[in-house]
């Protein structure tokens, strides 16, 4: 029989022909959702489409077979809030849509994610007038900003990407909605 001490969870040696590793729980805790549970999320977004104007036209450039976004796993479009965990607005949302926008959005099961496309969506764009909402941040909670009028369906892809490598190192329960809300309000 041979040991050696236990030090910071590393492997402590071996009983007879057994071999015996010790580790802390924490510390296998986090593997298994830092290679197991996020890891399965971030190859395996579900989006939703919510485009209203131009900039949907590129995302669905996106999905083509030329950039082909099922290279990083987010090609599943799904039209129903409850099959979703990914929001993409693409296009201008003005007042009169933000409600809907914000009751799919709540519709959507945790953990969910929001990429906001274009100028419009971040910002209002070029609408700055009564009737646009000057940025989707101000109902919903955006994860990842994608700028340009109207942005290539590279940069839908590099926002992927972006999202992917968050999911990677996000704690397993991300904070649920309403947290989310009181960081943004903040
Ligand atoms: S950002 Fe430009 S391309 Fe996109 S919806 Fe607005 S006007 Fe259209």
């Amino acid at each position: 029989m041979s040991s050696t001490p236990d030090e910071g969870g590393e492997p402590v040696g071996d009983v007879g022909a057994e071999r015996i590793l010790t580790t802390r729980l924490d510390a296998i805790a986090d593997l298994v959702r830092r290679y197991g549970v996020n890891w399965c999320r971030k190859y395996s977004l579900w989006p939703l489409p919510f485009g209203t104007a131009c900039c949907a036209i590129e995302y669905m450039a996106a999905l083509s077979s030329i950039f082909d976004i099922a290279r990083f796993g987010a090609e599943l479009v799904r039209f129903s809030p409850r099959q979703s965990d990914l929001m993409i607005v693409a296009g201008t949302i003005n007042y009169k849509l933000g409600p809907c926008l914000k009751r799919i959005y709540d519709q959507m099961c945790e953990p969910k994610y929001v990429i906001s496309m274009g100028a419009c969506a971040c910002s209002g764009g070029f609408y700055d007038n009564y009737a646009t909402i000057q940025g989707i941040d101000h109902i919903i909670p955006v994860d990842v900003f994608i700028p340009g009028c109207p942005p290539r369906p590279d940069a839908m892809l590099n926002a992927v990407v972006k999202l992917q490598e968050m999911i990677d190192t996000e704690p397993q329960r991300k904070p649920r909605q309403p947290e989310r809300e009181r960081e943004r309000t903040r």
